[in-house]
């Protein structure tokens, strides 16, 4: 039915060498990785092997063009990441503390990410998809909302299906219409992947349980749960539960599992696989991701995956 697409920021990381808090010294930083929540998913899907692209902005400027290269070189459709003229592509500055928190210097709402629009390029790229996939972390950029609605009409107006990944930032979640917004995703998407306190905002509740039953009484036929370091677990609306544990890695940098999760788990779906098959690899790309310094350093084909699932123990609980 045509790629799977998703819509929104595509970002540099600029990264600290060591542990610490702030930016408040002269530090040793290393980058530029290419970054942005919905760049890794889609980056990951298009490693995998499944069809993908996305829109998106960037700056013509090298921070842009790394990106870009990036994104072509693993497969993935770049027709519709427009170029602006006037912003700088956007830009995260992280340093992890000794406690796994993060400090972040973002220039996203000021920056290139922030310009996308519905282009011709985006329009044509939604007319011949088959399935959306919505970052919550797009909500924090305004075109964001038309250009999702348009796909969201289009896609499913040709059968097509939708995801959604509900990782609003949670200062926004204040917000009525963007509390409105992700509603909506949640009762309309055919699989929704959260993490964490995600599952319980989504479904307004707060028992695992209820919360899962109640975003598979809307439209959702698939709940994918990822829990970190513990592995995750797919419910269907048919009763099913399929535990996956992780896999046993050292966590380097935790940026972006989630995001390579949902990569593979949606492209394997939608390349005929099995939940089981298609939860072990979202769980391989979540795992082998963390080992990587970069947000999507340690995304991997599907061949890498096999090798990594091949030679990586689960963890033991
Ligand atoms: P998010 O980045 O959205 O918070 P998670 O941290 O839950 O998502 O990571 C997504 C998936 O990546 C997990 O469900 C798990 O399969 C894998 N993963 C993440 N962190 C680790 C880890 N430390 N060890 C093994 N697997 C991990």
């Amino acid at each position: 039915l045509g790629p799977t697409i998703t819509i929104g920021e595509i970002l540099v990381e600029i990264m600290a060498t060591d542990r610490g808090a702030g930016f408040l010294e002269p530090i040793t930083l290393i980058g530029p990785y290419p970054s942005g929540a919905p760049a890794i998913f889609i980056d990951q899907c298009a490693r995998i092997g499944g069809s993908a692209g996305i829109i998106g902005c960037v700056g013509n400027d090298d921070f842009g063009r790394v990106n870009v290269a990036r994104l072509r070189a693993d497969g993935a459709d770049v027709s519709a990441i427009s170029t602006s003229p006037e912003f700088p592509t956007g830009s995260a500055f992280v340093r992890y503390r000794h406690d796994g928190s993060r400090d972040f210097v973002f220039n996203i709402a000021r920056s290139a990410a922030a310009q996308i629009d519905l282009t011709p390029a985006a329009r044509a790229l939604i007319a011949r998809s088959g399935h959306l996939h919505v970052m919550g972390t797009a909500f924090a950029i305004p075109g964001a909302a038309r250009i999702i609605e348009h796909a969201i009409t289009a896609i499913t107006a040709r059968g097509g299906s939708i995801s959604f990944d509900p990782n609003v930032r949670k200062e926004l979640l204040g917000q009525a219409e963007t509390r409105a917004r992700f509603a909506r995703l949640v009762d309309i998407a055919d699989l929704i992947l959260p993490s964490g306190e995600e599952l319980f905002v989504a479904a307004g509740m707060e028992a695992e349980s209820e919360a899962v039953q109640a975003l598979l009484g809307r439209n959702a036929s698939e709940v994918a749960l990822k829990r970190g370091a513990d592995g995750s677990t797919v419910f269907t609306r048919d009763g099913r539960r399929i535990d996956c544990p992780a896999f046993a890695v050292e966590e380097i940098d935790p940026t972006g599992a989630g995001d390579c999760f949902g990569g593979a788990y949606v492209a394997c779906r939608r390349l005929g696989m099995p939940i089981e098959q298609a939860l072990t690899y979202a769980n391989a790309a979540g795992a082998r991701n963390v080992t990587a310094k970069g947000p999507m350093e340690g995304a991997g084909t599907r061949a890498e995956l096999d090798a990594f699932i091949a030679a990586t123990p689960e963890r033991r609980t």
